[in-house]
């Protein structure tokens, strides 16, 4: 399995990184994993085009996780017309505010059969036999839905946090953290700073724990996590073009 970061900020712009969208590729497969913008593009700088995908999992409906999604749905439609794929959203009105928006901008029915666009619920929502996909709720108490995502392929197991709530206030860090042994973490720290993540980060059971989503002020407050040595695992910083093998 081979995750390529195309963005790591979070929603403040950044000169040096764009909002959340990663790539993951397994053999010729390739999924999304978060659609911000410019992620079509992103794709293409990354080695692949869109029409290569399977399917886009959204860990939330917030801007800088889904606005790629206009423009890759409109190199689908002009672009790469073979392109088909599944989109997993998380909330029906946004997923069918998306549609209509393409169509209606398009003059034309959005071709729901190749992309194919769901809601999608806690559990396991997606499984080609190649890859697995499971949402975990996370910060669910106060508003829209938000999920961490599980990815299980190539024997492999990562765990993507999604944004989870402010300072862990719904004690929300995904349990599965825990309760696993996990390849690869990637953790949000968009909403937490380390003093209230700590304790969550002690008892993960990964091989591996990364930072992305983060504010682009915050290079040096990280650089000295990654540096304190306090974690039995290794423990990094995700910047965009940054790719992780498994
Ligand atoms: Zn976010």
């Amino acid at each position: 399995m081979k995750i390529t970061f195309l963005g790591t900020a979070d929603v403040r712009p950044r000169v040096d990184a764009y909002v959340s969208a990663t790539m993951i590729e397994v053999g010729d497969r390739v999924y999304l994993l978060d659609a911000g913008a410019p992620v079509s593009d992103l794709m293409l700088r990354y080695g692949r085009r869109p029409d290569a995908l399977c399917a886009v999992f959204t860990t939330h409906a917030h801007n800088d996780h889904v606005d790629g999604l206009f423009q890759l749905f409109s190199h689908c439609i002009h672009v790469y017309s073979k392109a088909s794929y599944d989109v997993y959203m998380t909330e029906a009105p946004i997923a069918q505010a998306f549609c209509d928006c393409i169509g209606t901008l398009y003059h034309l029915e959005f071709p729901k059969d190749r992309l194919r666009v769901h809601v999608a619920k806690e559990g396991v929502v997606y499984d080609d036999g190649v890859l697995r996909a499971t949402y975990i709720p996370v910060a669910y108490h106060e508003g829209p839905p938000h999920f961490a995502i599980l990815i299980e392929a190539d024997g492999k197991c990562v765990l993507f946090t999604g944004d989870m709530s402010q300072n862990l206030k719904d004690d929300d860090f995904p349990r599965v953290a825990y309760e696993r042994e996990t390849d690869l973490i990637v953790c949000e720290y968009a909403h937490s700073l380390i003093d209230v993540l700590d304790p969550h980060i002690q008892r993960c059971r990964t091989k591996t724990f990364a930072f992305n989503h983060y504010a682009g002020y915050r290079h040096e407050e990280l650089a000295a996590i990654v540096n304190s040595g306090r974690y039995a695992f290794p423990i990094r910083a995700l910047r965009d073009g940054d790719v992780i093998e498994l």
